[in-house]
């Protein structure tokens, strides 16, 4: 497994926007920018306000103000957001296309700065303006974005389990000799086995008593490395606590932290291919548009990790033990994976009561039962959330 091994990409976001054609890199340097473009006598007349004579196209101040939407500006970046409960809409300056509620959307021409005003070019004017009443449409719905598995059939989730450990490193232990990569691969197969009865694709990182690589921080981002190369559209790690304190009991469910994100972001542009549904084609996007579309992924994932963390935790208060919560977390695994990813601490082994738990078949099965029911939980208000989409 060696070979597979790579250094972390610690390029930034910045470092790759600056690739951008037409990217002013201060103000100083914005008489740059191309005179107007002509299409903006194009503009259908009052859609969002004329565009003056000269102008670079439609600015995106008007269009934030016709659509109620907050107007931000990212000055690092090159970058607006415009950002409200229902729709969003993001450009870049240099980048042919506009991202509008987390779609990329091609435009013939190049979004503009000049005198520090952000334009869109007014032959795209329609196309934006139709994607925006589109995503407006259902309030709150949050944006498709999963891979399409086959023609004709129900979109299926595609979850990747993670069972932690392995091979040389066995995790935790309890005093009466239960194993934490052993209960983790017992409890992961058991929620395979539960979601594949759903017509859900599960995928394992391991299937057997093995370290993924010799190292643990490569056996780590091999892991989520895995999720990613899959075409994951959930991951989830399943790991067995333990405490110097040894009256605790009970379970905890970790979504990502929001760090490291300009990180991610540029590994996953480099590393992972955006999900076919965001760009509503197959085709790869150009390179400069990928850390852009990244970020805006990024938002939503963030989001349903906490919402598939809330869901798991729901199916999990029905056992026998404290619920402990959800928490975020910079673990490795999480911090990696290119989609909503949570990590499952199940029980506390280094409990007396917990380990007896844990040795109980029975006591497995409802465990896997639980965490397969929060992800079914997830999966249902996704899948209806797309139905309203379209
Ligand atoms: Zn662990």
């Amino acid at each position: 497994m060696q070979q597979l091994i790579r250094l972390p990409v610690m390029a930034t976001l910045a470092g790759l926007l600056a690739l951008l054609p037409g990217r002013p890199a201060a103000a100083g340097d914005r008489d740059r920018t191309p005179p107007a473009v002509a299409a903006a006598a194009r503009a259908p007349g009052g859609v969002v306000g004329e565009a003056g004579p000269g102008a670079p196209g439609i600015p995106l101040r008007t269009l934030a103000d016709k659509y109620h939407l907050n107007y931000e500006e990212e000055a690092l970046s090159g970058r607006v957001r415009l950002t409200s409960g229902g729709p969003s809409l993001i450009a870049a300056n240099g980048m042919s296309g506009v991202l509008v509620s987390g779609r990329y959307l091609a435009l013939t021409e190049r979004v503009r700065v000049r005198d520090g005003e952000y334009y869109v070019p007014a032959s795209g004017l329609p196309a934006i303006e139709a994607a925006l009443a589109t995503a407006s449409r259902p309030a709150d719905a949050p944006i498709r974005h999963r891979p399409e598995l086959g023609e004709g059939r129900d979109p299926l989730l595609r979850v990747v389990l993670d069972p932690g450990h392995g091979g040389g490193d066995p995790g935790t232990h309890g005093q009466r000799g239960q194993v934490e990569k052993e209960i983790n691969l017992d409890v992961s197969r058991r929620v395979r086995a539960l979601l594949v009865a759903e017509g859900i694709t599960v995928l394992m990182t391991r299937e057997s008593d093995r370290a993924l690589a010799a190292q643990q921080r490569d056996n780590l981002r091999l892991r989520a490395e895995f999720a990613n190369a899959q075409g994951a559209e959930l991951y989830v790690s399943i790991h067995t606590n333990a405490n110097r304190q040894r009256s605790l009991r009970g379970f905890e469910i970790y979504y990502p932290r929001d760090e490291y994100r300009r990180e991610r972001v540029a590994d996953a542009a480099k590393t992972t291919s955006i999900p076919p549904a965001v760009l509503g084609t197959t085709s790869a996007p150009p390179d400069a548009v990928k850390p852009v579309l990244w970020d805006a992924l990024y938002d939503e994932y963030y989001r349903e990790s906490r919402e598939l963390a809330d869901d798991v935790r729901a199916a999990m208060k029905r056992l026998p033990t404290n619920d402990r919560g959800t928490r975020a977390a910079g673990f490795y695994v999480l911090r990696w994976s290119h989609c909503p990813a949570i990590l499952v601490e199940m029980e506390y082994v280094s409990n007396a009561t917990g380990e007896a738990a844990l040795a109980r078949s029975e006591y497995r099965q409802e465990i896997a039962r639980a965490i397969a029911a929060g992800i079914l939980g997830f999966k249902r208000k996704f899948d209806a959330r797309d139905r309203n989409n379209e």
